[in-house]
């Protein structure tokens, strides 16, 4: 268990130390498409079990041809997979996106919802993707769980969990809320270039002396 001081401390390095990594998926999609959280949403889905910097190609390849909820279902379901076919499982994808894209424009005007509630209602959105999209398109406090996340944070001791579900309640025990929104993207860029899944790069850790190193069984 780590006191408050220690969590800050830990966030504080993280912030310093991992503002000169390449962008998240997102910092990239907010970048050159603006705060959108039709295409935050869009980019999240195609980046389930994909690298990010190959679902970055992808969603520049979509986006070259549809960035409105109304031009995405203009492609309709045959012409969408082949614009995503680089990406794992995309015929599933392509279907989660159009049948996501019918209810955002039927039942929601066009908006992507901005609640928990509503957006896992839809096909194909889990508490990851919800909650990507409510704090990154929305500022809405919110811990994104991915791989990353909960790897490092059961790694360094922080919490001790086995499903990113407990995960993120067991963040938000421990988390000031003011650090929810950034969390995510500083433990993703950890998690791919220092604190990796296999053999992490202990050594040059920034971050090691607050590390239990928990289930770390070779490091670099
Ligand atoms: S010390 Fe090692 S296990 Fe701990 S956060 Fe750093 S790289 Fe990961």
């Amino acid at each position: 268990m780590k006191n408050l001081t220690t969590i800050k401390e830990i966030i504080s390095l993280l912030k310093a130390n991992t503002k000169d990594f390449a962008p998240t998926l997102v910092d990239y999609i907010i970048k050159k498409y603006g705060k959108d959280p039709y295409l935050i949403l869009i980019s999240c889905i195609l980046s389930l079990r994909a690298k990010d910097s190959s679902t970055i190609h992808i969603c520049d390849d979509l986006f070259s041809v549809a960035k409105t909820p109304q031009e995405i279902l203009k492609l309709k379901q045959d012409k969408l997979e082949k614009i995503i076919y680089k990406s794992g499982f995309y015929k599933t994808k392509a279907k989660n996106i159009i049948n996501i894209t019918k209810i955002i424009l039927e039942k929601y005007n066009g908006k992507v919802p901005k609640n928990k509630e509503d957006l896992l209602g839809m096909p194909g959105i889990g508490l990851k993707t919800a909650n990507l999209v409510l704090s990154q398109a929305y500022n809405i406090p919110a811990i994104c769980v991915d791989t990353h996340v909960h790897r490092i944070s059961n790694r360094l001791g922080l919490i001790k969990t086995k499903t990113p579900e407990n995960t993120e309640l067991a963040l938000q025990k421990i988390i000031p809320e003011e650090y929810w929104t950034d969390l995510n993207n500083f433990l993703v860029k950890w998690g791919q270039n220092i604190c990796t899944p296999v053999s992490p790069k202990c050594s040059i850790c920034k971050i090691n002396k607050y590390c239990d190193k928990v289930g770390v069984t070779k490091s670099r």
